[in-house]
């Protein structure tokens, strides 16, 4: 039988805004040491806006924007709601279908828009660079902003650039994670630069970064944490988490996160408010301590 406690541990945690798909949970909750917080839509908001769209010597930034916009309507990546977004009310409206479309979690879209094969992602998506797109790429991640390469045919024909906001609380989030003598880290698929930026401003230092990884690289750096001895927390939104969420000894799923996410989480946070975790781990401790 459960002991009441745990019940009310879990009903408390549902006034705080924390689901917690059973009782069991409160357990490995409380054990947590290590917990890595993915960046984007974890630590950011997610709601991303067009900054800058950079075209290759030779291409046009409005085909640049429309056939990446046209590709990344498809996918539901919040880079590719701030391209496509941006991409429509440039183009008045509507955007050119997309046929052939497919999405690499953690990489990129491609598909196939006005007889073109388009692809818009990471840089490693291309075999080549030409140096004016490596170098806006460099100046863009330097201050501290999001860009994907767009081509097609291909070859890389522009860059376009994203801004993320930190979620108001992030900062005080870690701050709580802290003194509760837990090891905060940053976990993420995107660029190193980018990465570091958003950690010093939420309080992480350089060396607990860990970026420019894929989907089943973030579930390694769960294992690997594991296999040093770690109970590790996982917390994130998207699809490209949800392994790392299930193999995580506790998978966190912010409010407003992907179905998959959601779905491979122990622990919702209603409010896609960071500091949730903190609280969840607090109340953890605190229920189990009324049954010792
Ligand atoms: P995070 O770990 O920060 O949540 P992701 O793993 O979702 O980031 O993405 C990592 C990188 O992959 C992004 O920074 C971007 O360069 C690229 N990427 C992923 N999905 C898309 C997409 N739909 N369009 C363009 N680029 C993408
Ligand atoms: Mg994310």
């Amino acid at each position: 039988a459960t002991p009441t406690a745990l019940l009310v541990g879990t009903g408390r945690g549902a006034q705080l805004g924390i689901l917690i798909r059973g009782p069991e949970v409160l357990e490995s909750t409380r054990r947590v040491q290590t917990v890595l917080l993915d960046k984007t839509g974890t630590v950011t908001t997610g709601r991303m806006r067009t900054a800058a769209v950079h075209p290759a010597p030779g291409e046009s930034a409005a085909d640049v924007l429309r056939l990446a916009g046209a590709a990344e309507d498809a996918s539901e990546h919040p880079i590719a709601r701030a391209v496509a977004d941006a991409a429509r009310a440039a183009a008045g409206g509507s955007l050119p279908p997309v046929t052939d479309f497919a999405s690499d979690a953690g990489l990129g879209v491609r598909g196939t828009v006005e007889g073109r094969a388009v692809v818009v992602g990471r840089a490693r998506l291309f075999a080549e660079l030409p140096a004016e797109l490596a170098d806006a790429l460099a100046r863009e991640r330097d201050a501290g902003r999001t860009a994907v390469v767009v081509g097609w045919d291909g070859a890389a024909r522009g860059l376009i650039s994203v801004a993320d906001t930190v979620r108001p609380t992030a900062a005080e989030a870690v701050a709580a994670l802290r003194r509760l003598g837990l090891h905060p880290v940053l976990l993420t698929g995107d660029a190193h630069a980018v990465a570091r930026a958003v950690a010093a401003e939420v309080g992480i230092a350089p060396e607990d970064v860990i970026a420019e990884v894929l989907p089943e690289e973030k579930v390694a750096t769960v294992r690997r944490l594991q296999g040093e001895g770690r109970v590790v927390a996982m917390v994130g939104d998207g699809v490209n988490d949800a392994a790392a969420l299930a193999q995580a000894d506790l998978g966190l799923a912010m409010g407003g996160g992907t179905d998959a996410a959601i779905e491979a989480s122990d622990l919702t946070l209603v409010n896609a408010d960071p500091r949730l975790v903190a609280d969840a781990i607090r109340l953890a401790r605190a229920t189990l301590r009324t049954i010792r």
